[in-house]
């Protein structure tokens, strides 16, 4: 493996700043010493903000922020100006909405193609890093059944999402689909994506929005106190995700798609290791819910638990395939208990979980 090559002398462009798996990114950068170009959509939310002028202070690097929306073209436009690298994150990333198409679809499509767009007149762009997913590489866990190796690997394709089953991965697979058609139209600058299982691990922003965030406090809030179901899926630590980033941003040889992903894992482990490491304070589920029973009473007691999510995915294992990353990127990962118990211990500090009444 060669080496990164970071060269400072130029800006860097990260869209979505404000968000959980950016805020890592922007910190690796502004540690390296770059200027970076944070794209957010309202620069007037100094609430949001702090937490990135937090990090930028002691930084040797420089963070100017400019104001985009992925659904307006031409908003990119100042934000990529003399930038190098544009590392593209911003994407919704929630698992229930109201309307898939206009929360989901639409911003990580569209936004997808505006930004790229932006790219091809922007002449000082060399390399685009796109934050897609294992979402875009598989749709539920029984897809398992359909790779030639038992494993998900890079050469997968999600071809089991749509609008109106699982619309999130749907959402994934079409942006990052979006972004390989439109690389092929030129030749100056070169496409990376990095596709991180479910990321875990502190934010630079506590009180980070992302269904990340919603997921692991559920474990801890009583959500799961009566079981949770043994649904399988990839996680990794958002420390890791950036340093893939960066990787993928400044290696020259650094090449197609990545999965990242530390560990094959599911909730029920989730769940052991935090009671493991807090203890009996907090209402970790203990059990394991029976797969008939979540298909039978689930949609009923959840209008978002859907019959077919749980017959594809629950009591399925995930398992993927991540030697790619380490093989080019140099990636290790994290442990898992450590990912779980800094991310819980953070939510414990700003009092977003509490623990149980003695
Ligand atoms: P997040 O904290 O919710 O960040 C999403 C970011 O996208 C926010 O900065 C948000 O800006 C921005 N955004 C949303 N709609 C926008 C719009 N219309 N115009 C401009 N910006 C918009 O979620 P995250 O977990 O960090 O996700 C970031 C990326 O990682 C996404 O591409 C996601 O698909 C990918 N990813 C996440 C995970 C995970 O487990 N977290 C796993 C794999 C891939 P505001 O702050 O203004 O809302």
């Amino acid at each position: 493996m060669t080496e990164p090559m970071y060269d400072t002398t130029a800006p860097v462009m990260v869209t979505g700043a404000t968000g959980y798996v950016a805020g890592w990114i922007v910190k690796r950068l502004l540690d390296q010493g770059f200027t970076v170009h944070a794209a957010v959509r309202d620069p007037s939310n100094t609430e949001k903000l702090q937490y990135l002028n937090a990090i930028a202070d002691p930084a040797p690097g420089t963070i100017r922020y400019f104001k985009a929306d992925l659904l307006t073209q031409g908003a990119y436009a100042e934000a990529m100006q003399h930038c190098q690298v544009v590392f593209h994150t911003a994407s919704p990333f929630a698992l229930t909405t109201d309307n898939p198409q206009k929360e989901l679809i639409e911003p990580a499509q569209l936004g997808t193609r505006n930004v790229l767009q932006q790219v091809n007149q922007t002449p000082s762009v060399r390399r685009v890093v796109v934050t897609s997913s294992c979402a875009a590489i598989y749709g539920d866990n029984a897809d398992i059944k359909t790779t030639k190796t038992g494993k998900f690997t890079e050469a997968d394709w999600n071809t089991s999402s749509s609008l109106t089953h699982q619309p999130y991965y749907y959402s994934k697979t079409l942006a990052e689909q979006e972004a390989w058609n439109i690389v092929q139209t030129q030749d100056r600058w070169d496409l990376v994506t990095i596709n991180p299982s479910l990321v875990l691990g502190p934010g630079i922003n506590p009180f980070a929005t992302s269904a990340s965030f919603t997921l692991i406090k559920q474990f801890g809030d009583g959500t799961m106190k009566m079981g949770t179901l043994n649904y399988g899926m990839g996680v990794v630590d958002v420390r890791d995700v950036a340093d893939a980033h960066m990787a993928a941003g400044f290696l020259p040889t650094a090449q197609g798609r990545y999965i990242i992903s530390g560990y094959n894992s599911n909730f029920p482990e989730m769940g052991a290791i935090l009671r493991q490491e807090f203890g009996e304070a907090y209402p970790f589920p203990k059990s394991v819910l029976p797969k008939v029973m979540a298909w039978l009473i689930g949609p009923l007691l959840d209008s978002s638990v859907k019959r077919k999510v749980v017959a594809r995915n629950v009591d399925v294992p995930f398992i993927a395939d991540n030697s790619k990353g380490i093989r080019e990127l140099g990636m290790s990962y994290y442990p898992l208990n450590e990912s779980l118990r800094d991310m819980f211990q953070q939510m414990l500090d700003a009092g977003i979980v509490t623990a149980l009444a003695p």
